[in-house]
């Protein structure tokens, strides 16, 4: 068994980056959550290193105005903060996590197992509680859901965060109710619902994986890139790399996002021509960069100052309210990067001292909305003057970042599909929207990891469920080859 890497490491878009000597950031995706637990214990991927810490507070949501509000992992805890807002909020704020309890107990169950068909789906959904839940899920707007249940718009700010991140969309774009419960799938060392730190970077995650196969026998060959993915009678005979080398195989397994490997890699006259139309339809609007910053000290939260304290653990959400995230949105549509952008960032190093050297600090910033499609310019131009209005924007929130800067990686979303192979940017491998998802992932009728190709499967986020470092893609890919396996053509 091989896997074969474009890059010089495996990981894709799950990598650490040295930026400076000592500094160690995740280069683009930054905190873990998503991944699934029985894939860590089926691999025991403990034992070749992977060692996660769950974050709490999760969110921390500075204002303009020096108020701020922490989210922490208990309701209660929460809603203590959220009173300092509005009363009446932290009574909703049960309510919403009620909401998504009753979300995650159906749901979390699915992720590991092929996706249900979307009529099978409406059918589990009989009974009044059942179809209200289903109902806001699938059509309601974030800011819609929000206003059923608060009032201030701080809380409603900090809680639409979730929603939006990795979307093309803003809160109040259609369906991004549906978008917020993906991000809602946390689980870290048992803690539902958590998000935290792969130690020393997410390239953890990967290099357990790769270390866990290499122990099992698999042999990784980096710096190889699939030119052609071969097919003889409509079945998969194996790759052919760069520079000529064939590698036959019994199963394929894709994890490159299904508009490159369907328009990219497979002979298109191998394909039916439905099929393709529905691949070149699969939407797709890279919406972020990232910024990733070597600091000699930690920002100092104007809202929040001094430190380290709750403020430097999780995840730190700039976005006053959703019409600010809104208005950064409508620049995206017209092709311009956000001129205030909205930004999520952690300082990993707080947690985790082994990312940067003693006394120092990372930070990890993603950036919303920079689309990859622009109206005029190019991203390779607009990449360091965009980088200063990110440091701008940071500095109205802690205003010592800017000069505590030691060195600074950007990646804007031209570099991430060139190092990543992200086609335009997405990095999900496509939208999340409910069209897009369950049995409609990649797309229509090709939902089972199974492709036209007898023995081609696609296995990345491109597949159910979906995007994020979750693993579950390639778990549930890998159930299918073994069910198949005696029927492939050896
Ligand atoms: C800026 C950014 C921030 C993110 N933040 C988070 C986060 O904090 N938490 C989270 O859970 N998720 C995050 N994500 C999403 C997450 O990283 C992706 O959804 C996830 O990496 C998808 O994994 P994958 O294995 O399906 O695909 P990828 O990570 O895209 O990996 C596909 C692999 O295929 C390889 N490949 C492509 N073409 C070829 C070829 N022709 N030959 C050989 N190899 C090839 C690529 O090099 C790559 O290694 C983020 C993503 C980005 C871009």
């Amino acid at each position: 068994m091989a896997v074969v890497e474009r890059s010089d490491r495996v990981g894709g878009a799950c990598v650490t980056d040295e930026i400076a000597p000592g500094f160690k950031v995740s280069a683009a995706a930054y905190v873990s959550g998503l991944f699934r637990p029985q894939i860590i214990e089926d691999l025991e991927l403990d034992k070749f290193g992977l060692r996660q810490i769950a974050f709490d507070p999760q969110a921390f949501c500075p204002f303009p105005d020096r108020r701020y509000l922490l989210l922490w992992s208990d309701v209660e805890r929460t809603c203590k903060e959220i009173e300092r807002f509005s009363k009446k909020d932290a009574e909703g704020y049960r309510r919403f996590s009620d909401f998504w309890s009753s979300f995650y107990e159906l749901i979390e169950p699915m992720l590991l197992s092929p996706p249900a068909a979307v009529a099978d789906l409406m059918d589990l959904m009989r009974g009044p509680e059942a179809e209200e839940l289903l109902r806001r899920l699938l059509f309601y707007s974030a800011e819609e859901l929000l206003d059923e249940y608060f009032e201030s718009p701080e809380v409603k700010a900090a809680l639409a965060n979730q929603s939006i991140i990795g979307h093309f969309a803003g809160p109040s774009s259609p369906c991004t109710a549906f978008t917020l419960s993906h991000n809602l799938l946390g689980n870290i060392n048992g803690v539902v619902g958590a998000w935290g730190f792969t130690v020393g970077g997410m390239g953890g995650i990967p290099d357990a994986l790769a270390a866990a196969a290499r122990a099992r026998g698999v042999e990784i060959l980096l710096n190889s890139p699939v030119e052609r993915i071969l097919s003889r009678d409509g079945q998969a005979t194996g790759v052919r790399l760069r520079g000529g080398r064939v590698l036959e195989a019994r199963a394929v397994l894709s994890t490159a996002d299904p508009k490159r490997t369907f328009l990219g890699l497979v002979d298109p006259g191998s394909l039916p021509e439905e099929f393709l139309r529905a691949v070149r339809n699969i939407k797709i609007h890279g919406a972020a960069m990232k910024v990733n910053l070597a600091l000699s000290e930690l920002p100092d939260w104007t809202a929040l100052p001094g430190g380290p304290g709750p403020q430097h653990r999780g995840s730190t959400y700039l976005c006053p309210s959703l019409e600010y995230a809104e208005e950064a949105f409508a620049d995206a549509k017209r092709g311009t990067p956000s001129r205030n952008p909205w930004m999520e960032a952690v300082t990993q190093s707080v947690l985790d001292p082994s990312v940067a050297p003693p006394g120092k600090h990372t930070m990890s910033v993603y950036v919303q909305y920079t689309p990859y499609r622009l109206a005029s310019g190019n991203w390779d131009d607009l990449k360091a003057s965009y980088a200063d209005r990110v440091l701008e924007t940071v500095a109205e929130y802690a205003p010592n970042v800017p000069r505590a800067v030691i060195a600074r990686e950007i990646l804007t979303p031209l570099d991430l599909e060139r190092r990543f192979g992200l086609t335009e940017a997405h990095q999900s491998h496509g939208e999340m929207g409910p069209d897009q998802s369950f049995s409609f992932r990649p797309v229509p009728g090709w939902s089972s990891y199974r492709m036209p190709l007898k023995g081609l499967y696609l296995c990345g986020a491109g597949a159910h469920p979906g995007g994020g470092v979750m693993g579950a893609p390639g778990y549930n890919g890998a159930h299918a080859v073994l069910e198949d396996w005696p029927s492939l053509r050896a």
